[in-house]
């Protein structure tokens, strides 16, 4: 009888092609099972926190709060001191809520510990750099390496740089970009700031409450700060405009004693005494620690969706430190409170 057997007859053939894809199948499963649980294993994994907010300003504090009120197992990292830039904002008076106005540490204060009071963690620590790209993300801080599923990057940006002769060499010792913080130390003395816009005009009001004299430079011939705050930098008869101008070096032997100054419609070059100089000429992203992992605009903000989705799985992002028209406390809140709650949606479904 397997004299008979013939391979190439067209039965045996079928037979034996049938056998082979049977046995591919089960090869090709065995693959597929593979592939599917080393997914789900990575899936799966255990990390640390459901999520890591990176950031404690107005923002970070905002996710923390939405994020422990919807019992998220989450942490909140900060750097410095939770607060962010409002720290060193002397008035809060656009902020909602607050009719009187409210000093910026007041604020801040207020929104850490009403993030504490639902079981915020906070942590001071600073994420030097992390991995985002698979299920499980890895933060690596200075003191240690944590994991979560997934992050919001609240870390805000930082006061951009003229990058002129003398901004470093006087950072502290008479050049500053927070009045809140070195104002005082310029009672009935000269001191010059620059910029145009919101924080310039309203932190050079603010100067005036101790500085004798504020010169204002400005590179246009008009500012570009809101219409109220225009109006009172323009009636502070302790301020003087500096129009068309711009700062070309600060000079002193130990601290700041003059500043250099152009005017670019006539090239005109003059030399004025001052004891500090305020730098506020917009601000950079502190968005360095993510590398290229996560999409940006062409000036390093982070790019998200509507829902504070960035390009990557499990990462969002919420505040300044995201591509967005208005950078305020306001929109900062607004973008953390859904940022939460997309984080929130993300973890659900692993
Ligand atoms: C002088 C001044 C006056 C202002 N006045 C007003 C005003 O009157 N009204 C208004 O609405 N807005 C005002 N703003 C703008 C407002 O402060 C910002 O829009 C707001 O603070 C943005 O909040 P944020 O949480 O996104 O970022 P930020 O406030 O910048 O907070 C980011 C936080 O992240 C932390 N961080 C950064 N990198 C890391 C890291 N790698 N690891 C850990 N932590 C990190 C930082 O230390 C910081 O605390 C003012 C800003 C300035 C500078």
């Amino acid at each position: 009888m397997f004299s008979d057997f013939n391979p190439e007859s067209t039965g045996c053939k079928k037979l034996f092609d049938f056998q082979s894809a049977v046995l591919l199948t089960i090869i090709n499963f065995w693959d597929l099972e593979f592939v599917i649980w080393d997914l789900l294993e990575r899936i799966m994994k255990k990390a640390d926190y459901d999520l890591v907010i990176i950031g404690g300003g107005p923002a970070g504090l905002t996710a923390g709060l939405y994020a422990a009120r919807a019992k998220l197992n989450v942490i909140l990292l900060e750097k410095f001191a939770p607060g962010g830039q409002v720290l060193i904002t002397d008035w809060v008076e656009n902020y909602p809520g607050f009719p009187e106005g409210i000093t910026g540490a007041d604020l801040v204060m207020k929104m850490a510990e009403q993030a504490k009071n639902f079981g915020l963690s906070i942590e001071s620590d600073e994420v030097l750099s992390a991995d985002i790209s698979g299920p499980v993300k890895t933060i690596n801080l200075n003191s240690k390496t944590i994991t979560a599923h997934t992050i919001i990057i609240a870390t805000g940006a930082s006061p951009r740089k003229l990058g002129i002769p003398g901004e470093d060499t006087f950072f502290g010792k008479g050049v500053s970009s927070c009045a809140t913080c070195d104002g005082p130390f310029f009672r009935d003395r000269v001191v010059a700031a620059v910029g145009g816009g919101d924080t310039a005009v309203q932190e050079s009001i603010f100067l005036t409450k101790f500085a004798k004299k504020v010169y204002l430079i400005h590179r246009r011939d008009e500012l570009r700060a809101t219409g109220i705050l225009r109006e009172r930098a323009l009636a502070n008869d302790k301020i003087e405009f500096l129009w068309d101008s711009v700062l070309t070096r600060v000079d002193g032997l130990t601290n700041v004693e003059k500043i250099t100054v152009r005017n670019v419609k006539t090239d005109e070059t003059r030399e004025l005494p001052a004891d500090g100089c305020f730098i506020w000429i917009g601000i950079r992203p502190n968005s360095e620690f993510l590398g290229d992992t996560v999409k940006r605009d062409e000036f390093g903000f982070v790019v998200t969706d509507s829902d504070m989705r960035t390009s990557v799985p499990g990462v969002f992002a919420a505040g300044d430190v995201r591509s967005t028209p208005l950078r305020q406390i306001a929109t900062a809140v607004g973008d953390a409170a859904i940022a939460a709650f997309s984080a929130e949606h993300y973890v659900a479904t692993l």
